[in-house]
């Protein structure tokens, strides 16, 4: 068995912010797309601006998908959204299971199984 750790320590408060933040960040530049390719079609020289726009979009996303991988987990320091080569943006880390608003909701008395839980803890 693990031993116990809390989900909602207030220790983790900075790292959960940075974790939802990377996370609208990443959610915004993907939203951003539609609305901004549609102004862009509608000008004059849409050619040209359909290029800025895709190429500037492309930019952002690839930013924004590198810092939602690299956040940290607070609790278990592992990457929050990366197990190995797989980015998967779920509202739980993907090796200890702390959620996403650990800091702002009740706390679990029993952490829910993480979804890939690492394979060293063996006992
Ligand atoms: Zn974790």
């Amino acid at each position: 068995m693990d031993e116990y750790k809390p989900t909602n320590s207030p220790d983790y408060i900075p790292g959960l912010k940075k974790v939802r933040s990377r996370r609208l960040f990443l959610w915004l530049v993907i939203i951003v797309y539609l609305p901004a390719m549609m102004l862009a079609l509608d000008s004059p020289d849409y050619k040209t601006w359909v290029a800025v726009v895709f190429v500037t979009w492309l930019v952002l996303l690839i930013v924004a998908v590198a810092f939602a991988c690299l956040v940290r987990c607070p609790r278990c320091g592992n990457c929050f959204h990366t197990h190995g080569p797989t980015f998967l943006p779920f509202r739980r880390c993907l090796h200890c299971s702390l959620h996403v608003n650990a800091d702002k909701r009740a706390p679990e008395e029993h952490s829910p199984q993480a979804r890939f839980p690492d394979q060293e803890t063996d006992d």
